[in-house]
């Protein structure tokens, strides 16, 4: 039961030890990740003005129909929460001119997003994503980059048995057929389509292909496949990259069904799934999105990119590793207020010098200083009292093997830390 007068905002929770600790292992190994591929960290502020999200994701998608947490200022200004990462990139590479310098220029940003979602399983009102965004090249070669970035971070963290699924959605030259095509087949069936799709057919009829109800499922068998209507330069492109991805040794699954729920991508879609997650299965996605910085008033830059959800991959985690928690090296317990004095400065001078130390509370009983020491697992334990401060030597015991020794008290810093590098 919780306590207290306050709680979290509904579908917004605290992040916390332990679970903090995978969550850092996760930066980390992205940040490790990403320079070697040479991608540099962006920080976008969290609120933009709402336009940018309208202008980029689309009118009719269900992020702005439904999901964003828009406001007003106090100036009167229409504000959002960031509900994704990709516009407020574009909206800072073409603010800044990011584009005058040499491309391909690439970048990677990390922090919290917001959609005012139904809360359930893997879907909060604030969560996190880690993304990378590379401006500059319309090449395969970088397509099969980026996605390989993203299968050496999952990896890397220790995650298998992902799902890579493939799409390409084609460009401005060859989507309009294939809506025409869409519109034909979907036509007969008008009536019986879900009010979304109904909307969807004269608004953006790719996204019916993307409907989870079942009927809408049902009708869309045998629908056209929009890699049957790829202009000769996008299947082109489509093809290199499936070349790629295979000596890349990247196991994937084209899906002519995935069109995403963001308007800006073209050609290139992808999104990795895990069959450990329930119906929120989705752990990233990403695309190209060869148009958004024309539209948002930059010189016509390529471009592509991928999120990831750091919440379905912290909660695949847990199912799979087993995390230690960090504890510290040393405990120092101290017996009489002489020995609790002499014992701040020594785990003073040990933290000074990088070592995680921790002091026993003098006025306590050694007893429970120990019973302290034991919960924290802490490494070594040095117990100090008037004696030991007489004779200046102090006994230490390894609480996983119960080994014992002895040192100087003024040595114990240098035991502690050539003890470490030895
Ligand atoms: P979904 O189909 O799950 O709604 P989406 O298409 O809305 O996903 P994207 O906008 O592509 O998701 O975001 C990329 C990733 O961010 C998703 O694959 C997912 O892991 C994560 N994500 C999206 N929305 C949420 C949410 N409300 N809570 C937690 N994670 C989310
Ligand atoms: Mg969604």
């Amino acid at each position: 039961m919780s306590s207290g007068l306050y709680k979290a905002l509904k579908g917004m929770k605290d992040i916390m030890p332990p679970d903090i600790h995978i969550w850092q292992d996760i930066e980390k190994k992205a940040r490790e990740i990403f320079a070697s591929y040479g991608y540099l960290e962006i920080r976008t502020p969290a609120v933009e003005s709402t336009s940018v999200f309208i202008r980029s994701i689309g009118e009719d998608t269900d992020i702005v129909e439904k999901e964003m947490y828009t406001f007003q200022d106090k100036g009167g200004r229409s504000i959002t929460l960031r509900p994704e990462g990709t516009a407020s990139v574009v909206r800072c590479y073409v603010e800044n001119n990011l584009h005058g310098l040499p491309s391909p220029q690439k970048f990677y940003y990390m922090g919290p997003m917001f959609r005012y979602e139904r809360p359930q399983s893997g879907r909060f009102r604030q969560f996190y994503q880690i993304g990378v965004e590379a401006f500059g090249s319309s090449r395969p070669e970088i397509d099969a980059e980026v996605i390989s970035m993203l299968a050496h971070l999952l990896s890397g963290i220790g995650l298998q048995e992902l799902h890579f699924q493939v799409n390409s959605i084609g460009c401005e030259k060859c989507r309009p057929g294939f809506k025409e095509a869409l519109l034909s087949f979907f036509e007969g069936s008008f009536d019986e389509l879900c009010v979304d799709c109904r909307r969807r057919y004269s608004q953006n009829p790719l996204r019916i292909l993307d409907c989870k109800v079942g009927r809408c499922i049902e009708i869309r068998k045998g629908a056209p496949s929009v890699l049957d209507h790829l202009c000769i330069d996008c299947r082109d492109h489509f093809q290199k990259l499936l070349e790629l991805l295979e000596m890349l040794g990247i196991r994937y699954t084209v899906n002519p069904e995935m069109v995403r729920g963001l308007d800006y991508y073209t050609r290139t879609t992808f999104e990795v799934t895990s069959e450990n997650l329930g119906a929120q299965n989705a752990v990233a996605a990403g695309g190209r999105y060869d148009r958004l910085v024309k539209e948002f008033g930059g010189p016509e830059t390529p471009a592509i990119g991928f999120a990831l959800g750091m919440e379905r991959i912290v909660e695949l985690l847990k199912m799979t590793l087993k995390y230690d928690l960090p504890a510290p090296e040393v405990f120092i317990a101290v017996i009489g207020e002489r020995a609790g004095r002499e014992g701040v400065r020594i785990v003073d001078d040990l933290r000074a010098g990088g070592v995680w130390a921790e002091l026993g509370d003098w006025t306590s009983s050694l007893k429970s200083q120990m019973r302290r020491a034991d919960r924290l697992s802490a490494g070594l334990v040095f117990v100090i009292g008037d004696d030991e401060i007489q004779s200046g030597h102090v006994k230490w015991k390894k609480l996983a093997d119960a080994a014992t020794g002895e040192v100087r008290i003024s040595g114990i810093r240098d035991f502690i830390i050539e003890g470490k590098q030895a």
